[in-house]
């Protein structure tokens, strides 16, 4: 292990959406800024930005407007954290998110106040909030009901044209599939192989000279998320040129490329502004200083490296991330044994019906937090003056039922970097730290109280 210690005004712990975001919005503030973590459910994600779609749960129902539906969750809902932010620093959390991506040659397109219905690889429509531009022609394929030409290939797992035609063909009769060859390809097909081969300018002609034959007068052409890697948008547009016709993106199942693409954006675009990756590092063990602020412990399985904040920012997530902990009688939250909000028996965590609309008890398990999202103590007090959270670790929401994921990660980071930021500036350190000594959580959550 090493002896010395590197200092952030932020460690961010969690390299999902919600850590990645608030270390983006915390550098943007001027703040020094760590990040550690492993793969989180980001690279399995769609890469859609869903905010808000389906409230209550109970009835199902849809909303094309997510702040109409935000509105009326909060008036419900009062718990949930979307009570706790501003519309307005919500929309600028977005924008800003977006404008990042844009920045790294990934567009996101969406409406100011509406949904867009995505086709899904299960030939669904899903509501969400912002889309890459290079799923942006399905949105509008999808609502004309235009003719259009879906292109898969043999050999490739996990997406068939067949079956989303399928499903969405009763009411899209222009809806066609064809199945091709992708070039130079024999063998089974990997999307990371394909989508870095289509770098290549001639691979592209070559692929759209293998369509051409099959189009009948189609406006638009899909084909599954894997146009080009960081290049995606480039790829998708070269095509559109080459074929003459809107050429659309469809995510694929999960672990999708559209999803390693956010991640990849983040690993190379955080670095450049000054924020320090520690990736597959977990934060093995925290002490709360006397000056105010934590000393944590990285690492793999054993501690490496040694960093000392001002304040931190948990993003650690739910089971998934291992953000909470799920053990025979209890859940737990690992890194600083905060107090989870959970049903009070096992037997209530799951309903009797798996498919339950409504979820289950356990998927609004979480962090309960004040209104600047600083984690409450047992006593319903702040337990750290200096650490806030962000993301799906929150309790009372559940964002995959409530098609709230990425927006709920990305509005919440900006609250609590903005609560970080402003904390720091008013409360900074106690600069006397010779005589510091340490102390767990709980000691330091009385003094806070007292
Ligand atoms: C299959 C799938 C599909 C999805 N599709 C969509 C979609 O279509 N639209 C949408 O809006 N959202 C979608 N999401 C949700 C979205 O991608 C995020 O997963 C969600 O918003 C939660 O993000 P998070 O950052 O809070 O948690 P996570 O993504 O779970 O990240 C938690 C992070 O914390 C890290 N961590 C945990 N413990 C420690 C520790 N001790 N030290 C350091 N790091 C630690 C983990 O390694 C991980 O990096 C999808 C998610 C999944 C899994």
């Amino acid at each position: 292990m090493s002896n010395t210690e590197t200092s952030y005004d932020l460690m961010v712990i969690g390299a999902g959406m919600a850590g990645m975001a608030a270390a983006l919005f915390a550098s943007s503030r001027g703040l020094s800024v760590g990040l550690a973590g492993s793969v989180g459910g980001i690279d399995f994600s769609t890469g859609l930005i869903d905010l808000m779609a389906v409230h209550p749960l109970k009835d199902q129902r849809l909303w094309d407007d997510p702040w109409a539906c935000i509105q009326a969750l909060r008036g419900h809902s009062p718990q949930h954290p979307y009570a706790l932010l501003e519309p307005e620093s919500m929309s600028r959390a977005i924008d800003e998110f977006c404008s990042f991506l844009a920045d790294m040659g990934m567009p996101m397109e969406g409406h100011t106040h509406k949904n867009t219905r995505i086709l899904t690889a299960m030939g669904t429509a899903k509501h969400t909030f912002r889309a890459p531009r290079s799923m942006w022609a399905g949105a509008e394929a999808l609502r004309s009901k235009a003719p259009c030409l879906l292109v898969d290939f043999h050999g490739l797992k996990g997406f068939s044209a067949a079956q989303i035609r399928e499903v969405a063909g009763a009411d899209w009769p222009g809806l066609r599939t064809k199945r091709i060859d992708f070039p130079g390809w024999k063998e089974e097909l990997y999307p990371d192989h394909m989508a870095t081969a289509l770098h290549a300018p001639e691979l592209r002609r070559i692929l759209a000279e293998a369509v051409r034959p099959h189009l009948k007068g189609e406006q638009f052409v899909g084909f599954p998320a894997l146009l080009g890697r960081e290049q995606a948008e480039a790829v998708r547009a070269d095509l559109e040129d080459l074929l003459g016709t809107r050429i659309f993106e469809i995510p694929t199942m999960p672990p999708s490329l559209a999803g390693s693409r956010l991640r990849a954006a983040f690993d190379r675009g955080l670095p450049p502004r000054g924020v320090r990756l520690y990736s597959q590092r977990m934060v093995l063990s925290q002490e709360a200083l006397n000056d105010g602020g934590f000393r944590l412990r990285l690492g793999k399985e054993r501690p490496e490296t040694t960093i000392r904040a001002k304040a931190v920012i948990l993003g650690t997530g739910r089971f998934f991330g291992k953000g909470l902990v799920a053990e025979r009688g209890q859940i737990r939250e690992p890194v600083f044994g905060l107090p989870v909000h959970q049903p009070v028996k096992r037997e209530y965590w799951h309903s009797q019906d798996f498919y339950d609309p409504q979820g289950h008890e356990l998927n609004q398990a979480g962090i309960e937090t004040d209104s600047s999202l600083r984690p409450l103590d047992e006593h319903g007090k702040a337990a750290h003056p200096h650490l806030f959270a962000t993301g799906s670790i929150l309790a009372h929401q559940d964002w995959m039922r409530q098609k709230c994921g990425a927006g709920l990660a990305i509005t919440t980071a900006l609250k609590a970097v903005e609560s970080a930021h402003d904390c720091l500036r008013t409360a900074p350190l106690s600069r006397d730290t010779t005589k510091e000594t340490s102390s767990d959580m709980a000691e330091l959550g009385k003094a806070v109280k007292a």
